[in-house]
């Protein structure tokens, strides 16, 4: 039978959650496999991401008495987005498709009936968006929602409010392995592999135990790795205002001509005024040239998949 579902989840200092957490999916799965919506094959995978506390061990512990529950335990602390890629590509030739969400279950688990149900009507990849952050504080509420907003001005194109909750096809898993960049951001380059897809919704709980592995700093730097990984928009941004810089140059010359015709300022004025302006207009607009180079360079570098073939429709008989 088909339709084995793994549930990747990436685990960082996660001791005070497993116990709970392992024993609520297997309900889940439990559940799903005595429907029929998944085979008995499926399993759930946790990535331990170099743990300092007992993690590793619990794991362990979950593999020795029931075979549902697996392990892969990384080297180091690689942080989330590689946890979770390192899950991905290890299961990928095990799967139909991936669930993945995170250890604190934050993500309502009962979602996932519903993204089973979207993949078997013929989905590749759905995504988990909340639909409300009732539990969030304010200050979390208004630092995620910029995180998508600006993300998305700055031409990093992820679907609003989703996390890294999402179920993925074989094919997509397949898609994606295609991406050999290294600074990968998996909310941004899912959307680019294409394939039908769809969401569910799901309200976000609180963290049941243990702390947030994701403080302010690292969300942070999570963003800007996001938009540069992403997109070279910035450096347009450059080239723009360079641009605009040196049209207002040109205004300042014909203003500083009028004046200096009518006898209205002292003697180098003009000269310096109309320099200056043009100057660093047209040293910001050569920035912006050689960027959109580097920009080239480096999305060169990241030797994407040009294209996926979805379908190829070739009678090769009439060839003959
Ligand atoms: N995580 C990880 N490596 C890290 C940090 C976090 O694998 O370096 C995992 C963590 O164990 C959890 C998930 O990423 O399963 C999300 O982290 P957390 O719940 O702390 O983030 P938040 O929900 O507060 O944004
Ligand atoms: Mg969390």
């Amino acid at each position: 039978m088909g339709n084995v579902l793994y549930l990747v989840i990436p685990c960082y200092n996660e001791e005070e959650v497993l116990p709970e957490t392992s024993s609520r999916l297997l309900e889940k799965l439990g559940s799903l496999i005595k429907l029929g919506k998944i085979s008995e094959k499926s399993r759930v995978i946790f990535v331990n991401d170099g743990s300092k506390d007992r993690t590793w061990e619990i794991i362990e512990e979950l593999h020795q008495k029931n075979r549902i529950f697996g392990g892969i335990n990384l080297s180091r602390n690689r942080g989330h987005q590689n946890a979770l890629l390192a899950g991905l590509m290890t299961v990928k030739d095990y799967v139909d498709m991936v669930i993945s969400m995170d250890a604190d279950l934050q993500d309502d688990i009962n979602a996932i009936d519903e993204m089973v149900d979207k993949y078997l009507s013929g989905m590749d990849v759905v995504y988990g968006v909340r639909g409300s952050r009732a539990t969030d504080t304010v200050f979390k509420k208004f630092t995620a929602e910029s995180f998508y907003k600006i993300m998305n001005a700055m031409g990093a194109n992820t679907v609003f409010n989703h996390a890294d909750y999402r179920l993925m096809s074989r094919r997509a898993l397949d898609g994606l392995a295609q991406y050999g960049e290294v600074n990968l951001f998996l909310r941004g380059i899912v959307p680019m592999i294409g394939y039908p897809a769809d969401v569910v919704y799901y309200n976000r709980g609180e963290r049941f135990a243990g702390k947030s592995k994701y403080p302010f700093g690292k969300m942070l730097s999570f963003a800007v790795e996001g938009i540069t990984s992403l997109s070279t928009k910035p450096i347009r941004m450059i080239t723009a205002l360079g641009f605009f810089i040196f049209i207002v140059s040109i205004g300042m010359l014909i203003y500083s001509l009028v004046r200096h015709f009518m006898g209205a300022t002292i003697v180098g004025w003009t000269t310096l005024m109309v320099s200056v302006w043009a100057i660093g207009g047209l040293i910001l607009l050569s920035l912006g040239v050689v960027g959109e180079y580097i920009g080239k360079i480096y999305l060169e570098t990241k030797a994407r998949p040009r294209f996926i073939v979805e379908q190829f429709l070739n009678d090769t008989d009439e060839m003959e």
